[in-house]
C-alpha cells in the first residue's frame, strides 16, 4: 500500500470513528428537545406542611433540584418556578392565590412539554404512605402521564399509589400544559418521612422518576 492509499484509509477511519462517537453522545441526551417545568411546591412563609422542624418547602426543593439535574444531563430543557426559599407571591393580601396564579402563568409563557409539580402530602393517620400522582382535565395528555408516570414508577419503587384525579387546586385548573402533581410521599408517615430525610433514597426516588419521565417520552413517539 503506498502512502498516499494509506493517508485515504487512515482519514477515512478518523471520520467514521468520530462520527460514530458524537452519534454515541446524541444517543444519550434522551430528552433532547424535551422542555420541563418543575414545580416545588410552597415556599417562604408558607412551609407547606411540617413535621417538627422537617419543611414540606425545603424537601420540594430538594428534590426539584435533583430532579432538575437529572432531566438536564439527559438533554432536556429544564426550568424552576423557584430556586431558592421564597414562595410567589406579588402582594400579602390573597398572597396564596397570587403565588399559585403566578406559578400558573410562568408556567403557561413557557408551554412545556410537561410539568411536574413536587409537593409532600400528610394526614392525620399515619398509617398512610406512598408517592401518588394527581392530575386533573385541563389538558387532555394529563390522565395518560398520570396513569404511564405511576405505571413506570412502579418498576422501580413500591408503595405507589393508584393515580387521583383532583380538579381542586387554583394553580392546577389554571395551567394548560399537560403534567400533573406528585406528591412523593407521606411527611406525616414514618417511614416515609425518615426515607425522604435522607440522601440516599432521595437519590434513588429522584433517578426513578426520572426513568419515569425518560420512558413516558419515550414511549409517547
Ligand atoms: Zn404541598
Amino acid at each position: 500500500m503506498n502512502k498516499y492509499k494509506c493517508l485515504i484509509l487512515l482519514s477515512m477511519f478518523l471520520i467514521i470513528f468520530s462520527i460514530s462517537k458524537s452519534y454515541a453522545i446524541i444517543n444519550n441526551y434522551t430528552l433532547l428537545g424535551k422542555t420541563i417545568y418543575i414545580d416545588p411546591g410552597h415556599g417562604g412563609i408558607d412551609s407547606g406542611t411540617t413535621y417538627k422542624k422537617i419543611y414540606e418547602k425545603d424537601i420540594n426543593l430538594l428534590l426539584s433540584k435533583k430532579l432538575e439535574k437529572e432531566l438536564t444531563a439527559l438533554g432536556a430543557k429544564v426550568y424552576l418556578t423557584r430556586e431558592t426559599d421564597k414562595d410567589l407571591a406579588l402582594t400579602t393580601n390573597g398572597r396564596k392565590r397570587s403565588d399559585l396564579i403566578n406559578r400558573a402563568y410562568l408556567i403557561n409563557k413557557t408551554k412545556p412539554d410537561m410539568y411536574i409539580s413536587i409537593h409532600l402530602n400528610y394526614l392525620s393517620d399515619i398509617r398512610y404512605k406512598g408517592l401518588q400522582i394527581f392530575y386533573n382535565n385541563k389538558n387532555k395528555e394529563n390522565k395518560q402521564i398520570a396513569e404511564s408516570l405511576t405505571e413506570y414508577m412502579r418498576e422501580k419503587t413500591s408503595n405507589v399509589r393508584e393515580p387521583k384525579y383532583n380538579n381542586t387546586y387554583y394553580m392546577y385548573r389554571n395551567i394548560t400544559s399537560p403534567g400533573v402533581l406528585i406528591e412523593v410521599g407521606f411527611l406525616s408517615n414514618p417511614d416515609d418521612r425518615y426515607r425522604l430525610t435522607h440522601e440516599d433514597y432521595q437519590n434513588k426516588l429522584i433517578s426513578n422518576l426520572t426513568y419515569t419521565i425518560e420512558k413516558y417520552f419515550k414511549e409517547k413517539r
